[in-house]
């Protein structure tokens, strides 16, 4: 029987791009590598306008804390260093590159020197940050800081591939075409980690992708699939890990605490690229779709190549987009501009028209149905969050646990009474914060 959690949602799927091949992308003639592309300190860029720059070269750092370097996916020049908002307002430098078209690599692009068994765990972590590689699932959490944290502290790697958001496929085509690439980056992260337990949890609508593995692990004593029901949010890591383990998260722990560290199946393929060619994370797999999109498809795309150029790369538009989305339409970001770079981050770009978007002309109001409580996974009581949260009584919403809403959306998908809960609930924890934040400083 397929493993699962309790509550949450059926969504319809839209994995409309689950046959299409990943199609890697000619790189564009101009990229924009952003300076934070993970959870942490930005990157200050470490190259200067007029400066020539080659394919996998460093033209950012972090100086001191925790965060990863960033690399250029051309050769060419450096044309700007360029300040853009993200889509949650924040100011980001942005390294904009004219590529000359010769893609000349970077001589420190080469593969580790040692085998894997001669290498000490301390080089490899080293290799994984040089490499610049963070979550790809969306979390951006510097990869090597989490196998830093998780040494000592967990027995079992999950590697997240349940991709239960709908219309993205980017991991089910990475399992089903290089499924090698996968394995072999998680077993380089059970050698770092010092463990010999791999789950690679897979949701039961990606089939062949799970024969295809269960073919390729059959004989192999660390690593195992775990065939997970289709239902969202799954990949999410509290239900992970609860659907795996049986073991329930409170709010504040982390996955260590349930002697578990996960990782996104594309970051485990990166991993391994960055351990046999020396390549830096440099490009990723996107899923391209929404009605306004002439050809969806999976694409392996440069980093920091702009939607518009990634969109042509698709056909182009056939209708004029009201929303593009970097990410599922259930936790994506709203994108205002169409030249966003693409980042290590974005699993997906959905373009629709006012036709997919549901249009009520009613104002919201909820009719205590109760079906927002009944879908939540983290056993909250939605519709009282979004109450409170209306009325300012951020205390009442942080009482009642709104710091442990995961912003899944399984609440307001179902509602019908189009109350935006979700919406209500993230300006709750946003005040929650501003407050702990302030007393914090009052206390200093
Ligand atoms: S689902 Fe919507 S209408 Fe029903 S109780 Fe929750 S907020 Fe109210
Ligand atoms: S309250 Fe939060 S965790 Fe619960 S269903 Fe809504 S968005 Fe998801």
């Amino acid at each position: 029987m397929a493993y699962t959690f309790r509550g949450g949602i059926h969504v319809e799927e839209h994995k409309n791009t689950r046959t299409s091949h990943i199609e890697p992308m000619p790189a564009p003639p101009l990229v924009k590598i952003p300076c934070s592309q993970h959870i942490g300190t930005p990157c200050s860029p470490l190259v200067s306008i007029g400066e020539h720059v080659l394919v996998g070269q460093k033209i950012g750092d972090v100086s001191g804390g925790l965060g990863v370097p960033i690399h250029s996916s051309v050769s060419g020049v450096v044309r700007e260093i360029e300040e853009l908002s993200t889509p949650i307002g924040a100011r980001i430098k942005n390294i904009v590159i004219e590529n000359d078209g010769k893609n000349e690599v970077s001589p420190a692009v080469k593969p580790f020197p040692k085998k894997l068994t001669e290498a000490t765990p301390e080089e490899l972590i080293d290799m994984i940050r040089e490499a610049g590689i963070s979550g790809m699932g969306g979390a951006m959490f510097p990869t090597y800081a989490k196998i830093q944290s998780a040494r000592g502290k967990v027995d079992k790697l999950i590697v997240n591939s349940a991709e239960c958001e709908p219309y993205i496929t980017a991991n089910h085509r990475l399992l089903l075409e290089t499924p090698a690439q996968v394995i072999n980056g998680v077993k380089i992260l059970l050698y770092t980690i010092g463990i010999r337990e791999a789950i690679i949890a897979v949701e039961d609508n990606k089939i062949n992708a799970i024969n295809r593995l269960s073919e390729l692990l059959a004989k192999d004593k660390m690593i195992r699939i775990a065939v997970m029901k289709t239902k969202y949010p799954q990949g999410d890591e509290r239900q992970l890990i609860y659907a795996l383990t049986g073991k329930e998260l409170p709010t504040g722990k982390l996955p260590s605490d349930a002697g578990c560290v996960i990782f996104n199946a594309e970051t485990c393929a990166a991993v391994f690229k960055a351990f046999s060619t020396g390549t830096p994370l440099i490009s990723r797999v996107v899923t391209i779709d929404g009605d306004c999109v002439a050809e969806p498809k999976n694409v392996l795309v440069p980093i920091g190549t702009r939607y518009s150029d990634l969109i042509d790369f698709c056909g182009g538009l056939t209708a004029m987009p009201k929303k593009i989305i970097n990410g599922g339409p259930m936790m994506g970001f709203a994108q205002w501009d169409i030249n966003a770079p693409v980042t290590k981050g974005t699993s997906a770009i959905l373009v629709f028209s006012e036709k997919a978007e549901p249009h009520y002309e009613l104002p919201s109001a909820c009719i205590r149905c109760g079906r927002c409580v009944a879908h939540c996974p983290m056993h909250l009581m939605p519709s009282y969050l979004a109450m409170f949260s209306q009325h300012g009584m951020y205390d009442l919403a942080e009482e009642y646990g709104a710091m442990s809403c995961v912003e899944c959306g399984s609440c307001s998908y179902n509602c019908p009474g189009q109350v935006q809960i979700v919406q209500h609930i993230r300006v709750a924890k946003g005040a929650i914060k501003a407050a702990a934040a302030a007393k914090k400083a009052a206390e200093k």
